[in-house]
């Protein structure tokens, strides 16, 4: 029998992500490796002639397996860094995305000073941006809505994992609804949401990981994308107190369109656009 250690795993592992054209083949099989042993990547970089099991060495081949076929790291670790702060996903969810941060950054800033929010985030996913509303505003009291059980499941946990559980609640249902029935009318001081947006042609288009392994139900937003905004914008000022924030993450080419959608609503007096880090639009506010 051969005898693994981390160096030589470590070693087979990079090999086999390399061929196969994985981007990111060592930190990748670095974070597996991790993953299996439950240890973190300066330790499997200080202890790397570790004698490992059989049953180790078959996890972490069963595993770069996956990889090769191009599963995103973060359903294979199971987690993801979001705002500074750890997440759980799982496959069905959609993974936090750097993008996102920015739409969280924007609502801490024009909430800032504050008191006694009430903020929801409907198409909440894993929880990435309630959970770190929540976490960064103390005296705020966030829901977070879903109409995917599995994404709520998701989210339950990351509520949990970061002990947030007495100001925060899970709503389950489309869109706004279940922030009707939760009787929020009028009353939130903020509405935030990352819905799906990704267009017909775009969908064609997403890198193999994202197209084949994340939730169609989290990216496709309609034929132009834009339906759940639509859907939103409908009703989402009868929610809102007066003066109330709305807030979304957008794609790259629908800043423009959306901002002409919400002036056109009537209701809302200042609606501005944002760019990311990468100088794209990123969110309407
Ligand atoms: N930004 C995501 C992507 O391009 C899409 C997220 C969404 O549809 N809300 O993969």
């Amino acid at each position: 029998m051969v005898e693994h250690t981390i160096r030589s795993l470590l070693r087979e592992g990079v090999i086999l992500l390399r061929e196969s054209g994985c981007p990111s083949y060592i930190l990748d099989a670095e974070l597996i490796l991790c993953h299996i042993l439950d240890m973190k990547r300066i330790d499997i970089i200080k202890y790397r002639d570790r004698v490992l099991g059989e049953e180790e060495a078959v996890d972490f081949f069963r595993l770069v397996e996956e990889r090769k076929k191009g599963k995103p790291i973060q359903y294979i670790t199971g987690c993801q860094e979001f705002m500074g702060i750890d997440f759980c996903v799982r496959e069905n969810v959609l993974i936090p995305r750097p993008d996102t941060e920015i739409l969280v950054e924007k609502t801490l800033e024009l909430l800032k000073g504050k008191e006694k929010l009430r903020i929801a985030d409907v198409c909440t996913g894993s929880g990435a941006i309630a959970v770190s509303l929540a976490y960064y505003i103390p005296h705020a009291y966030v829901y977070a809505a879903d109409i995917s059980e599995d994404a709520l499941e998701c989210c339950r946990r990351n509520i949990e994992r970061h002990q947030l559980g007495r100001r925060m609640k899970l709503l389950r249902g489309d869109l706004l609804e279940p922030l009707f029935e939760e009787g929020l009318e009028g009353k939130l001081d903020a509405l935030v949401s990352n819905p799906p947006y990704i267009s017909k042609k775009d969908m064609d288009s997403l890198p193999t990981g994202v197209r084949c392994f994340e939730p169609h139900l989290a990216l496709y937003g309609g034929r132009e994308g834009m339906d759940f905004y639509i859907r939103i914008l409908k009703d989402a000022d009868k929610l809102l107190k007066k003066g109330g924030l709305l807030a979304f993450e957008i794609g790259y080419d629908q800043g423009r369109a959306l901002k002409k959608i919400i002036q056109d609503h009537g209701i809302y007096k200042d609606v501005r656009i944002e760019k990311d880090l990468a100088g794209l639009d990123r969110i309407v506010y």
